[in-house]
């Protein structure tokens, strides 16, 4: 497992540059999605964990993805182009609203399942979780669903300023601990978008899917 995944100085291949996000579109199913070609990495997340702000805070732009919650645009697959041609960054709809019904939350279902098990470009998943509530029922969905796929997973633990420092290492090491027979786990990365906490860290995995050796 990798905490700190570091770039090769040394390394001259073009570099991925975060800030160069831009909206392409949204999908609201798998055969809507953008051509399935290239390399994606996907963000996940119950809602309110976290994921807008850590997508805005990665990527430098407040506005990336929205942080209000529009209803409708919930549900919808929302793909970002990068400045490298055929990396992407993928919004995946939240999870959690209260308010969704039993239809809506098994066509969400449907639409996850199918993405993360059909699509070929997708390299790896950002699991977004609120540090003082990680591994809920939606985490634990979302992990063996990756198993299932064989897709590769980093955690961002984020609201990190919420706990004190060792309480957050000790959370750090607690879901670390508890995932040490997950095979797909390839970080666990102690976040905050309040602090800029773990974000070259974060990038660093990033790159490792979407620039790999020889891409
Ligand atoms: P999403 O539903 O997962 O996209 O969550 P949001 O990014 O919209 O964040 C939900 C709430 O948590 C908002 O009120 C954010 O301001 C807050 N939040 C997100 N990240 C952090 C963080 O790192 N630290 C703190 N203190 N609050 C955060």
């Amino acid at each position: 497992m990798i905490e700190s995944p570091m770039n090769d100085i040394n390394d001259k291949k073009p570099k991925v540059s975060y800030n160069s996000a831009r909206f392409m579109l949204s999908a609201p199913d798998l055969a809507h999605c953008p051509a399935d070609t290239g390399y994606e990495v996907a963000f996940a997340g119950r809602s309110n964990a976290g994921k807008s702000s850590a997508i805005n805070t990665i990527t430098i732009n407040s506005k990336l993805a929205r942080t209000s919650k529009t209803p409708g645009r919930t549900q919808l697959i929302n793909f970002f182009t990068l400045n490298i041609p055929g990396c992407r960054l993928v919004d995946l709809p939240g999870y959690g609203y209260a308010k969704v019904s039993k239809e809506v939350k098994a066509e969400w279902q449907k639409n996850m399942d199918e993405y993360l098990h059909a699509r070929e470009s997708l390299k790896g998943l950002v699991l977004v979780m609120d540090i003082r509530k990680p591994l809920s029922d939606f985490d634990t969905m979302m992990l063996e669903w990756a198993e299932a796929s064989q897709l590769p997973i980093s955690i961002l633990l984020t609201k990190g300023d919420k706990l004190r420092p060792g309480a957050a290492k000790n959370m750090l090491a607690k879901v670390k601990s508890e995932l040490k027979e997950f095979e797909y786990l390839s970080s666990v990365i102690l976040f905050s978008s309040l602090k800029k906490t773990g974000v070259e860290n974060a990038r660093n995995q990033l790159d490792q899917w979407l620039m790999p050796s020889g891409n």
